[in-house]
């Protein structure tokens, strides 16, 4: 019997969170456990962070053996296993450079200031703007909280950051309206996660290449959530086929180990000059020994290539049980990131599915109050998905039967 109980999170914790009844204490490929061993099957993924699951045998491994040797440095020196992953992610990409920290947040914080510093050593303090979308979500620093499009996330933590500018998603001509000498830098998940799971498309992420390229602005794109595998492609930038000048990646690059990497061409990357901006943990052997596993792994034909097929089998899954207890107006995302949008009818109760999913013994996430979100492993399981949609039925059916 654990003397650990979920009372001690009230007890002893900042109440900032408000989370589940049980306590899960070991996890195994999409399944998981808690303290009174129910099994759960995982389609939260940590919130899009476990893209392999949990436990994966490569990934252990690269934590084990780095454990073993050298765990931290700081940035006085380099280490290999941060040179080995740079290496690897400029070879996959558009990137020149790259920079590590430790989390969304703090790659996104660096992109933003990143920005903001190459457009002043061009243009001088003038050219500071920087232009992002409604609902957006770039992380909760005080920058990244003002660039992103949730005024609930700000409210009475002000004064905020200036020369932020929101703008609706997917709107060429707001967007064409909007950009000018002053942009530094159009910021931009090509599908919104936290705000709801809402795609780009592909016509507006072209637009705000080329209105970046006309305004000598840097285009950016934050893939915290949407990259590294969960569209089918290494990055969203590659699914949607329109390359930013800095990408951010963090949650699934670790698969549960703290990391963040922003990627950039060499030319911007000059302008954080040394002394700029930096991190006591950013670029530490323990996450990028784990990283480069992680990323040896995603980045095969084996992984990404089973991504739409899990997709079809999911989607097929929510449609058959739409038709059974219709409550759903929509299926959206990319690739294993799926955004179940209820109809209006049953607009705010995502929550309550969520719940009832647990209930049924299975992990979903929410998208706002409207949305149910999965987030499964790139590498689940036919037979995980199979009993995780019956799950979900059930879980869908009391929701229903609740009326
Ligand atoms: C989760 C998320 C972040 C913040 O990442 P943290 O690791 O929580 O700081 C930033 N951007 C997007 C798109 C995210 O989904």
């Amino acid at each position: 019997m654990s003397t650990v109980t979920r009372e001690m999170y009230d007890q002893f914790m900042t109440p900032n969170y408000s989370p589940a009844k049980i306590i899960p204490v070991r996890g195994e490929g999409s399944r998981v456990w808690d303290q009174d061993e129910r099994c759960y099957i995982d389609f939260a993924g940590g919130i899009a962070v476990t893209a392999l699951g949990h436990g994966h045998p490569a990934v252990v491994g690269a934590l084990k053996r780095q454990a073993d040797s050298l765990w931290h440095l700081s940035n006085v020196f380099t280490n290999e296993p941060a040179l080995e992953l740079a290496r690897i992610m400029c070879e996959a990409t558009f990137a020149e450079r790259v920079y590590f920290a430790n989390s969304g947040g703090e790659v996104n914080e660096a992109a933003f200031k990143l920005a903001r510093r190459f457009a002043y050593d061009r243009h001088g303090g003038e050219k500071h703007e920087i232009i992002a979308f409604n609902d957006a979500f770039h992380g909760r620093t005080l920058f990244t909280v003002s660039v992103g499009g949730q005024p609930k996330y700000t409210e009475g933590f002000g004064p905020l950051p200036g020369g932020i500018t929101h703008l609706p998603l997917n709107d060429i001509e707001a967007l064409r309206a909007a950009v000018s000498k002053q942009t530094c830098a159009v910021v931009v998940e090509p599908i919104q996660g936290e705000g709801g799971i809402r795609s780009c498309t592909r016509e507006f992420l072209q637009a705000a290449r080329t209105l970046c390229d006309e305004h000598d602005a840097l285009l950016v794109f934050d893939e915290v959530q949407c990259g590294m595998g969960r569209t089918g492609s290494l990055f969203a930038y590659q699914h949607f086929g329109v390359t930013p000048d800095i990408l951010t990646s963090a949650k699934a690059l670790g698969c549960g180990f703290p990391v963040g990497a922003m990627l950039t061409t060499a030319q911007v990357a000059a302008s954080l000059k040394v002394g700029t901006h930096g991190s006591t943990y950013g670029g530490n052997p323990l996450a990028c020994s784990v990283a480069a596993a992680v990323f040896g792994v995603i980045n095969t034909p084996e992984v990404l290539d089973g991504v739409a097929p899990r997709r079809r089998r999911i989607v097929d899954g929510l449609e058959r049980i739409n038709g059974k207890f219709p409550m759903f107006a929509e299926v959206r995302g990319e690739g294993l990131l799926i955004g179940w949008a209820l109809a209006d009818d049953y607009r705010g109760r995502a929550r309550e599915v969520l719940n009832a999913a647990l209930d049924e013994g299975l992990f979903v996430l929410v998208a706002g109050p409207d949305v149910v979100r999965l987030a499964p492993s790139l590498i689940v399981p036919e037979a995980d998905i199979d009993e995780a949609l019956e799950r979900l039925e059930r879980a869908v059916a009391a929701v229903y039967g609740a009326d």
